[in-house]
């Protein structure tokens, strides 16, 4: 079992004793009574123990400055709302995907990709009071206790290999659980009570109905590092601006004059340099390929295949399942010689070796073998996997599947392992991130002009409008500052 979902047997233990004492509490940001099986230390407590693990699964941004300039931000908004005194913490993720969440007890994450879509700090400051205010009115706490309640055996049934300590958790299941899909209700609410917190801290609250415009215009793509998109996870109800801008109206009119905050330009300074899309220092995917330029290895997937890059491992897929395909590191590489390596690695999982010895990859030592025996929660399974000795380092390709599916597994393992070779410095150095630069227009330019100029062509051009606030049919205006997409020099 995962330590989160441990905590949430743990917590639905606690809680189905607390639940017949408090089974109606006040919600502190509307209210209102409410059936909740969580209390207030349970909600921190949660968010406490999903926070490291969280950052190590995303990463955080290494960016002291900007983590500092939105948590200045985050701050002032979570002092205006009903739950001040929630051990507030907030961070930047290092995902590309566009998306915010947030955990009970008052961690909220922004990744990068959703950044890089912002237009003002109005824009964050709506973004941030939005998925505060999911926390402050309780809506994940609330989706975490009917889960408890509810469905968690068919949670805990899609975790992946829970016991298997050595090959981590897939990246979906492990993280399932922070993108719980919430209801019309309570985006409406997190709207109206985001736009409300911005305000009292002096911001534009038009910064939230202009960030949800931009957000609806995203494709609802494919998951990207296991964080899916925003929309995916946040419904948007077709009438959700028009009805936003009515109490945006309102709350302009209550602040009577005063003048609220929209910071385009300070904001487009704080994000110009930001990456844009796969952080290669966690290696890149090139269609089936997976390249690594720090640690200089290029290996290839079965064709067809899902693959998904995190910063634990990279994980593979049949279209319609039937096995997997990991990539890892093996972080303590104990024993002299890889066979060792290996029997330390599979330690404490009771897999008998039936098959394997010795061998070479591309030049490198090699051990690969087949084990086969019973998980927990798998039932009897059979692992075909390769240990490969690289500067310094092993590296681990392992494919488990039921003894019915053993042979695709066997056969797609093999061929991914004999794909594995060093990588060049030359082809290491071509490896490079894409960041924002920061453009401004000229009369003529259009999306397509600016999303093929020098040193870009790499991302389209109905991207580039949607990453500037522009409908995609809107051409850039003369004269606006705008964000365009590079690849680093
Ligand atoms: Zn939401």
């Amino acid at each position: 079992m995962t330590r989160r979902a441990a905590a949430l047997r743990r917590l639905a233990l606690a809680s189905g004793i607390a639940a017949i004492a408090v089974a109606c509490a006040t919600n502190p940001a509307t209210g209102k009574r409410e059936f909740s099986l969580m209390s207030e230390s349970q909600e921190v407590a949660l968010g406490k123990e999903s926070d490291p693990q969280i950052r190590q699964e995303m990463g955080v941004v290494d960016d002291p400055q900007l983590q500092g300039y939105v948590d200045g931000i985050a701050r002032r908004l979570a002092s205006a709302t009903e739950r001040p005194q929630l051990p507030w913490t907030f961070a930047i993720v290092d995902a590309p995907a566009v998306n915010a969440f947030a955990v009970p007890g008052g961690f909220v994450y922004l990744t990068r990709g959703i950044l890089a879509h912002l237009n003002s700090e109005a824009e964050l400051a709506g973004v941030l009071g939005h998925e505060i205010a999911h926390v402050t009115a309780r809506h994940s706490a609330a989706q975490y206790s009917k889960q408890t309640a509810g469905s968690l055996g068919l949670l805990l049934g899609q975790i992946f290999v829970p016991e298997l300590r050595p090959f981590g958790q897939a990246a979906e299941a492990s993280l399932g659980l922070l993108f719980l899909k919430f209801g019309r209700d309570d985006e409406l609410q997190a709207d109206d009570l985001g736009a409300a917190y911005a305000t009292t801290e002096g911001w534009d609250p038009r910064g939230v109905a202009s960030m949800l415009e931009t957000l609806g215009r995203l494709d609802d793509g494919p998951d990207r590092k296991g964080v899916p998109n925003w929309l995916s996870t946040h419904p948007m109800p077709a009438d959700r601006v028009a009805r936003l801008e009515e109490r945006v109206t309102a709350l302009r009119t209550q602040s009577g004059g005063r003048e609220l905050a929209v910071n385009r330009a300070a904001y487009l300074d704080r994000i110009a340099g930001l990456m844009f899309g796969d952080n290669p220092r966690e290696g890149v995917l090139r269609g089936n390929a997976f390249l690594h330029p720090d640690l200089r290895f290029r290996m290839e997937f079965p064709q067809g295949w899902q693959v998904q890059n995190t910063p634990q491992q990279v994980v593979a897929q049949p279209q319609g399942g039937g096995g997997y395909v990991f990539l890892q590191l093996v972080q303590q590489a104990r024993g002299r010689s890889l066979e060792e390596v290996a029997a330390a690695d599979l330690g404490q999982t009771g897999l008998q070796f039936i098959d394997g010895g010795d061998t070479r990859v591309n030049g490198l030592p090699a051990f690969i073998g087949t084990f086969r025996g019973q998980l927990p929660d798998q039932g009897d399974v059979v692992l075909r996997a390769a240990w490969i000795a690289h500067e310094q380092k092993v590296f681990r390709v392992a494919g488990l599947a039921s003894p019915r599916s053993a042979q695709g597994v066997v056969r797609a393992v093999d061929a991914t392992v004999q794909s594995f070779q060093p990588l060049s410095r030359g082809e290491a150095d071509r490896i490079r991130p894409n960041v924002i630069r920061l453009h401004t227009a000229q009369a003529g330019d259009t999306w397509e002009r600016l999303a093929t100029g020098p040193g870009a062509g790499v991302v389209p051009a109905r991207t580039l409008a949607v990453l500037n606030g522009y409908a995609p049919q809107e051409p850039p205006r003369a004269g606006d500052r705008m964000k365009i997409v590079v690849e680093a020099r």
